[in-house]
C-alpha cells in the first residue's frame, strides 16, 4: 500500500496490469463487475460519489454527453416498456412540482418559437426531412403489411399486448416479412436493418393495445397473394386486351403528396375478349411481337395506348385465367385462325416487304378490331 501510494511508477505499472487482466480474462471481468454492483448497492457513500463523478463527466465531455443522449434515444424509441416508464416518471414529476411545471411550460414555448423561426430556413428543413427518410420506406408493419419509414414504426414486442388481448395479438402479428439470414444472403446483409426485426406502425400498435384487431390487418382478408408469372409478365396494353371490363374514371392530381385520385363515378365497360383473342395472329414462336393501338373509338385517328404485344403471352395468360377464374371459363380459342382482314393487295405488299417490324406495323393497322371499340360519347375519359 505504501509503495502504491508513494511511487508513481509502481502505481502506473499496477494500473496497466489491471487493465490487461480486465480486458483479457472474462472471468475476472465478471467478478469485478459483480463486486462493483454490490458496492454500489450497499454503500450510500460510494453510490453518491459515483453519481457525482458521472455528473461531472456528463457536464465536461461533449463526446460522452452525445453518446449518452444517442443511447437514451435509441432505448426510448425501441422499447415500448421503457418509453412508458419514462413518460410515467415525467408525468408524476410534472404534477408534483410547481417549479418543474413552469420550467417545462416555458421551455416548450421557447422551443415552439424557435421551431417557427427555423422552419423559414430551407437548409434546416431539408436536413430534417433527409434525416427522417434516410433509411428509405423499407419497414414492414407486421400487422397491416404496409411499408413505412423508420420514424413511423416501433419494434413490435408481443409482451406489450399480453395485458389487453394476447390471442388477438398472436393472430394479427405475422412473420411473413421477417428476414432471417441464410446462406443466400450477401454479407453484410442489407435486409437486416429493416427486415431483421418485427416492426409495428403506431395505428396497429394502438389498436392491439386496446385489444382490437386493426381494420387494416392482414388477417382481415387483406393478405396479398403472389402474382402468378403468367399475369405478372403482361404489359399494360396486354392487360387491357384480356380484361373483362375496362374501367373509365376521371383522374386528378391531388394537391398534396404527388399522388393521383379518382374524381366522380367509375364506369366499367364490358369488353369482348373472345373477339380480341380471335383477331390476334397465331404464332408458336416465342417473342413474336405485334404492334397494337388501343383506341377509344375505331374511327378516331389518335390512340390511347400504342405498344408491342406478345401474342403468346396473352394466350398463356388467358389459358391460366380460364383454369382458375370462373368468369373466364367460357372463353374459346379459335385454333384455325384465318386472317380474314388482309386484302389481296396488302398481302402482295407484305410479301414484297421483308422488314419484320414494318410487317407488324402494317398488320396492326389493318386489324382495327384489335383495338377495342368503346363508345366514348358519354363523356368518359381515360385517365
Ligand atoms: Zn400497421
Ligand atoms: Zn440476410
Amino acid at each position: 500500500m505504501v509503495k502504491y501510494r508513494d511511487s508513481v511508477e509502481y502505481r502506473e505499472s499496477f494500473k496497466a496490469k489491471r487493465l490487461v487482466r480486465y480486458r483479457d480474462s472474462v472471468e475476472h471481468r465478471e467478478s469485478v463487475k459483480a463486486k462493483k454492483l454490490v458496492r454500489y448497492r450497499d454503500s450510500i457513500e460510494h453510490r453518491e460519489s459515483v453519481k457525482a463523478k458521472r455528473l461531472v463527466r456528463y457536464r465536461d465531455s461533449i463526446e460522452h454527453r452525445e453518446s449518452v443522449k444517442a443511447k437514451r434515444l435509441v432505448r426510448y424509441r425501441d422499447s415500448i416498456e421503457h418509453k412508458e416508464k419514462v413518460i410515467e416518471s415525467i408525468m408524476s414529476k410534472y404534477h408534483g412540482s410547481v417549479e418543474y411545471k413552469e420550467r417545462v411550460i416555458s421551455s416548450v414555448r421557447l422551443g415552439r418559437k424557435q421551431k417557427v423561426e427555423k422552419a423559414k430556413d430551407f437548409g434546416f428543413v431539408r436536413e430534417q426531412f433527409l434525416e427522417k427518410v434516410r433509411d428509405g420506406p423499407d419497414f414492414v408493419c407486421c400487422v397491416c403489411h404496409r411499408l413505412f419509414f423508420r420514424y413511423q414504426v416501433v419494434v413490435c414486442e408481443r409482451e406489450a399486448y399480453r395485458e389487453s388481448s394476447a390471442a388477438v395479438a398472436d393472430r394479427c402479428i405475422g412473420q411473413q416479412y421477417l428476414h432471417r439470414c441464410s446462406g443466400e444472403c450477401v454479407a453484410p446483409c442489407s435486409l437486416v436493418s429493416s427486415r431483421g426485426n418485427l416492426w409495428i406502425c403506431y395505428t396497429c400498435d394502438r389498436k392491439l393495445r386496446s385489444g382490437e384487431m386493426p381494420a387494416e390487418c392482414w388477417v382481415n382478408n387483406l393478405e396479398l397473394d403472389p402474382i402468378p408469372a403468367e399475369l405478372g409478365s403482361l404489359n399494360s396494353l396486354e392487360q387491357h386486351l384480356i380484361a373483362l371490363h375496362i374501367p373509365f374514371m376521371k383522374m386528378l392530381a391531388l394537391p398534396k403528396g404527388g399522388q393521383n385520385g379518382v374524381h366522380g363515378p367509375v364506369t366499367c365497360v364490358p369488353a369482348n375478349i373472345v373477339q380480341t383473342a380471335n383477331v390476334l395472329p397465331r404464332s408458336n414462336m416465342e417473342g413474336s411481337l405485334l404492334q397494337v393501338k388501343l383506341k377509344r373509338k375505331l374511327t378516331y385517328k389518335g390512340h390511347y395506348e400504342y405498344q408491342f404485344v406478345d401474342t403468346l403471352r396473352v394466350r398463356q395468360a388467358l389459358e391460366y385465367l380460364k383454369r382458375i377464374n370462373i368468369h373466364y371459363r367460357d372463353i374459346e380459342f379459335n385454333e384455325d385462325w384465318v386472317n380474314e382482314f388482309v386484302r389481296e393487295e396488302d398481302r402482295e405488299r407484305e410479301e414484297a416487304e421483308s422488314g419484320s417490324e414494318d410487317e407488324a406495323q402494317e398488320s396492326s393497322d389493318q386489324h382495327p378490331e384489335t383495338g377495342r371499340q368503346i363508345a366514348d360519347g358519354r363523356g368518359f375519359g381515360v385517365g
